[in-house]
């Protein structure tokens, strides 16, 4: 479903992403664990190309992401190119972003209908459904700053869902939540693992990686690590640095 080669970052002198290549299959989890710093989340936003990667390429069921095939050279895709293909992986970012003056519905509604273009009221009805799956239907009519940060990022994945993705990215969905939060969120994702959804998860919860992964990833300097099954890299890592992280963590 989802293909990473060879991907290079930097931003000015600093190289953050050294060579990642990655995969990713139809209803797997993956989860990118790693140090503070190690490039996750400029992993996770080049993916979708909120950061243009300086080397590398992205490919979402087998289409390149971000450009386009023209001969023999490859060039940077259209804006429109873009958006249209950023709208098959649903981001969830760790500060929410939900818009202040939209009611909850609204928030998860506004894609669907201004971007997507659906009629309103398919928008609405669709934004229902995507709320009941995160629990948040009964608060429909509420404004987000009326609501805790768990709920805010509920609605956050609502939004995601709504755009009916090919993917889930998560970037670090609970790290900005207060610790008593963060069950309700990860309760919400793991249902949708259950469901069968394709995932990509930034997360420094081990606990709950080990539980719904397929493939744990540790990143440091901008390299992979090792990748490997929740018992291989979580349980049994075979590298210093992983055992090292893993460490400090309990
Ligand atoms: P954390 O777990 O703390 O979020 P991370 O592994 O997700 O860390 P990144 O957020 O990808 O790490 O950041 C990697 C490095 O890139 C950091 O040193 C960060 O300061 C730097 N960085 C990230 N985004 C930018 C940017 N837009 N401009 C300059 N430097 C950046």
């Amino acid at each position: 479903l989802l293909k990473i080669e060879g991907l290079r970052k930097h931003f000015g002198a600093l190289n953050v992403l050294n060579g990642v290549d990655l995969s990713l299959g139809q209803s797997k989890k993956l989860v990118l664990i790693g140090p503070s710093g190690s490039g996750k989340t400029t992993l996770l936003r080049c993916i979708n190309h909120l950061e243009v990667p300086n080397a590398g390429h992205i490919y979402l069921d087998g289409e390149l992401i971000g450009e386009e095939r023209r001969g023999d050279r490859i060039l940077r895709a259209s804006a429109s190119k873009l958006a249209s293909q950023r709208r098959e992986m649903g981001f969830v970012f760790q500060n929410f972003y939900l818009w202040p003056h939209l009611t909850v519905l609204e928030n998860v509604a506004l894609g669907p209908w201004r971007v997507q273009r659906l009629a309103r009221k398919d928008a609405m009805t669709l934004a229902e459904t995507m709320l009941e799956k995160v629990h948040m239907a009964h608060k429909r009519n509420e404004y987000p700053e009326r609501l805790s940060g768990g709920q805010q990022q509920r609605i956050g994945i609502a939004r995601a869902l709504a755009q009916q993705p090919k993917v889930m990215l998560f970037d670090e969905p609970t790290s900005a939540l207060d610790p008593e939060l963060v069950g309700e969120v990860l309760g919400v994702i793991q249902e949708l693992a259950a469901e069968g959804r394709s995932m990509v998860m930034v997360t420094h919860e081990i606990r709950f990686a080990r539980d719904v992964a397929d493939e744990i990833v540790f990143m440091d300097g901008g390299v992979v690590v090792e990748s490997g099954s929740p018992a291989e890299v979580i349980d049994n890592p075979r590298h210093e640095r992983t055992q090292r992280f893993l460490g400090q963590l309990r």
